[in-house]
């Protein structure tokens, strides 16, 4: 099993020298102890910082809530969901470091971390550490977008907003109340990954009119942290205008694409497979495979880009000449799609990787995608045969998931095993 994942790293290695790719692979175990240790530290010392709260039941909750937070950074750990001692955490590390130099009021103790999350999202954990979805690189256009929403997350952060949130939920439940909401949300943990990880994160970015109101506010302290650092003003509205738009599916995959690609792999597509009921007759709610996030939903960004132009009509329009992006900030953005595609394989979740594959694929063929392509296909063969398929593949949705998304849910349950048999080996030949 090992030498198989070795050859497969030394194959696409190969192809990425070829394509500037980058893709960040897990760490060593030393590496992840090396992190825990340092994020044991930060805890012990912001839990200390918290012993000036009079309440001593209070203190307790709260610090029992951050305790939480902490497990679970040590659980993404431990489960390879983080990134990090890489040339992008240097990266990021670096546009952090530029934006605290301009603005001496953001605290000093922030920490930057990625996360292999399938989705495009940045949260403040509240305690310094800023988590960013390697994914969100691959929604944006310009770098200055990324350095925006980092001074949002900073401005969360120089604001409290996390601890606020969490004093006033302590404050304003019991501790009974707060320990069945503890339970509830440990048992959702594992099967359902849009729920909040933690109640630290359930209370932070909660749609409530106080977080909403905390939202504004971060953009407005984000944006004069923006407005130091000779950026494009109008890139704020463009970082919001991404946002809003995140949840539509920016691509799609067609009867006609998957007829396309499949003879460019010397195969043929067979009507039964794109086969559903009645398929045309919904009308699609909600245009997204994955469920909307925090970043973008609370509150609409439409109002966020109003309130911010009402306060600083610049934003309004670019500057005469827009620098271009570092070359670091395009390598990270164009290895992003890749990064995910791997990240999904080897987190087991072979249908969402084999998805995005064939949607890059069929719009920008190459041999490292077409690699993965077919690596998943015999995952999923071996999945078809051990009767475990739903397990990798979400089931049709018509109300949850995109059209793109059903017909291609559609397509992969209708494989024979003989028919993943023939793709398979078109693969290997
Ligand atoms: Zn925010």
């Amino acid at each position: 099993m090992k030498s198989i994942y070795i050859i497969i790293l030394f194959l696409i290695s190969i192809n990425i020298s070829a394509q500037e790719i980058i893709l960040l692979d897990t760490l060593h175990l030393q590496d992840k102890k090396k992190l825990k240790d340092k994020y044991n530290e930060r805890k012990s010392l912001f839990l200390s910082q918290l012993n000036h709260i009079h309440d001593k039941k209070e203190v307790k909750e709260i610090k029992a809530i951050f305790e939480e937070n902490y497990k679970d950074i040590n659980n993404k750990i431990d489960r390879n969901e983080l990134i990090f001692d890489s040339p992008l955490n240097n990266y990021l590390n670096d546009l952090g470091v530029s934006i605290q130099k301009e603005n001496p009021e953001i605290p000093k103790n922030i920490s930057i971390l990625i996360s292999r999350e399938y989705s495009i999202n940045a949260f403040n954990r509240g305690e310094g550490t800023i988590i960013v979805n390697n994914y969100l690189l691959n929604a944006l256009d310009h770098e200055d977008q990324l350095v925006y929403i980092l001074c949002h997350e900073m401005a969360h952060q120089t604001l409290n907003h996390v601890l606020e949130s969490v004093t006033k939920h302590v404050q304003s439940n019991n501790s009974l109340e707060l320990k069945k909401q503890t339970k509830q949300l440990k048992k959702q943990k594992y099967n359902q990954k849009t729920k909040a990880e933690n109640l630290l994160m359930e209370i932070a970015y909660k749609n409530s009119a106080i977080n909403r109101a905390k939202e504004l506010q971060a953009d407005s302290l984000g944006y004069v942290f923006y407005s130091r650092l000779n950026r494009d003003p109008y890139q704020v509205v463009k970082t919001l205008e991404i946002l809003r738009d995140s949840d539509k599916e920016g691509d799609s995959i067609t009867i006609k694409d998957y007829e396309k690609l499949f003879t460019s792999f010397k195969l043929q597509t067979k009507e039964q497979w794109f086969k559903m009921e009645s398929f045309d007759q919904y009308n699609y709610q909600k245009n997204t495979k994955f469920n909307t996030d925090s970043l973008s939903t609370h509150p609409n960004c439409d109002i966020r880009i109003e309130k911010l132009v009402n306060h600083s009509p610049e934003i309004k329009k670019t500057i005469q000449q827009l620098a271009p992006s570092s070359d670091t900030f395009l390598k990270w953005q164009k290895s992003a799609v890749y990064q995910n595609i791997q990240n999904e394989y080897f987190a087991k979740n072979y249908g969402n990787s084999l998805y995005e594959a064939l949607k890059l694929y069929n719009r920008k063929p190459d041999p490292l995608l077409k690699k993965w392509i077919g690596l998943n296909f015999i995952k999923l063969y071996e999945a078809k045969k051990s009767y475990e398929l739903n397990k990798y593949i979400s089931q049709v949705n018509i109300a949850k998931y995109t059209h793109s998304y059903n017909l291609f849910s559609t397509f992969i349950f209708n494989l024979t095993l003989s028919d993943l048999e023939t793709i398979c080996k078109s693969f290997n030949s």
